[in-house]
């Protein structure tokens, strides 16, 4: 039985994964703006139309996200 030295099997590279930095104030920044975004949709998909609407009488909003708000099951018509 020979005996050969036997190194230990190269260990593949295995790289910590680079934490994402983001400052404070920029996380707040993005939060503000993603909540806002989420708002904005949820109001011109769910509860614009008709009266209510922001443009006044004009339909075409509504009719560009009508089949979202069916797709969602918001109460449309
Ligand atoms: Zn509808």
């Amino acid at each position: 039985m020979s005996t050969m030295p036997v190194s230990p099997a190269p260990a593949a590279p295995v790289g910590a994964p680079t934490p994402l930095v983001v400052s404070a104030a920029k996380a707040k920044l993005w939060l503000g703006g993603t909540v806002l975004f989420g708002l904005l949709a949820y109001y011109f998909v769910g509860v614009d139309q008709g009266a209510f609407s922001v443009f006044g009488g004009d339909m075409h909003l509504h009719e560009f996200v009508h089949d979202a708000r069916h797709l969602l099951g918001f109460p449309c018509h």
